[in-house]
């Protein structure tokens, strides 16, 4: 009696769910019936030749075949189901995308660059710091050898000897003074480069920081389509680079067949193409799954 309440509570769709995740999924196409597809629109301004977009939609097909040994996909120049490779707002916006990202890469490095000089001048600088400071208690210890020097021939009333080792004395002295004063002299322009590199280097950064900023600012992530499968035909409007195209090509491939998004990033059929490795990409075990072909 319990058992028949609780089965007259779920509703329909619930038991529809219950019995959709239970069987094994749908998937439309295999070596034996697989789905033609030819290339339609390709807007010239993606500078693509068909030739490539062929070799890369068939690269995105073996991408489905390697690992499974079903040949989902084939190009047929006659086939009824296309691919269009369209150029909107959208691939404009990813191609702008990629200049600024370039460009403040090339902005970093010069910073990078400059900050590394700071730090070898500071380097230098703290050395001739230390090597300075030597000099002066030098310096000073001779300078008080000689005064007692001078104290002990007052004392000692005009001996010739001691007067003329005076004399000398004194005049290493002086050019020790006037070594030390070039030195010193030497040092304080090294201070003043070092703030002038320190408020160049800052405002490098600072500039930096702004153009971070502008372009996240314009190019906030959103969510946008880069493909789209209709139930009839694709469509790309997105690609960043061929590696980009190919994978996106395999998504929506993967749409076709019947798939659906996965919660996994590192999936095919996860919505977004970001932590998929895109020069060699592999069927994770999620996207196997989503094939019946893993548990
Ligand atoms: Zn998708």
């Amino acid at each position: 009696m319990l058992a028949t309440c609780f089965f007259m509570l779920l509703s329909p769709s619930a038991l529809a769910k219950v019995s959709s995740s239970s069987a094994s999924p749908q998937i439309r196409y295999s070596t034996e019936n697989p789905l033609r597809y030819r290339i339609a629109e390709l807007d010239p301004r993606l500078n693509l030749n068909k030739q490539q977009v062929i070799e890369l939609s068939q690269q995105a097909a073996a991408i489905w075949s390697k690992d499974t040994g079903q040949n989902y996909f084939v190009y047929d120049p006659s086939a009824t189901f296309v691919i269009n490779l369209v150029f909107d707002q959208r691939q404009i916006r990813s191609i702008k995308r990629a200049e600024n990202l370039h460009q403040l890469e090339k902005q970093q490095q010069i910073w990078l660059d400059q900050n590394q000089q700071l730090q070898i001048l500071k380097q230098q600088l703290r050395y001739a710091d230390t090597q300075l400071e030597l000099q002066k208690t030098e310096y000073q210890a001779q300078a008080k050898s000689y005064q007692t020097a001078i104290e002990q021939l007052n004392a000692a009333h005009s001996k010739k000897t001691l007067a003329k080792k005076l004399q000398k004395q004194q005049h290493a002295l002086e050019s020790q003074s006037q070594l030390l004063q070039a030195r010193i002299y030497d040092y304080n322009l090294k201070v003043q480069q070092l703030q002038k590199q320190s408020e160049k280097s800052n405002q490098l950064r600072q500039q930096l920081v702004q153009s971070v900023d502008e372009f996240n600012q314009t190019f906030k992530p959103q969510v946008l389509h880069k493909g789209q499968f209709d139930g009839k035909q694709i469509f790309i409007y997105e690609f960043s680079s061929l590696d980009d195209l190919r994978l996106t090509l395999a998504h929506e491939f993967g749409h076709a067949l019947g798939l659906k998004h996965t919660q996994d990033p590192k999936s095919l059929m996860y919505p977004r193409i970001k932590e998929q490795d895109a020069k060699d990409f592999q069927l994770t075990n999620t996207d196997l799954k989503l094939l019946g072909l893993a548990d």
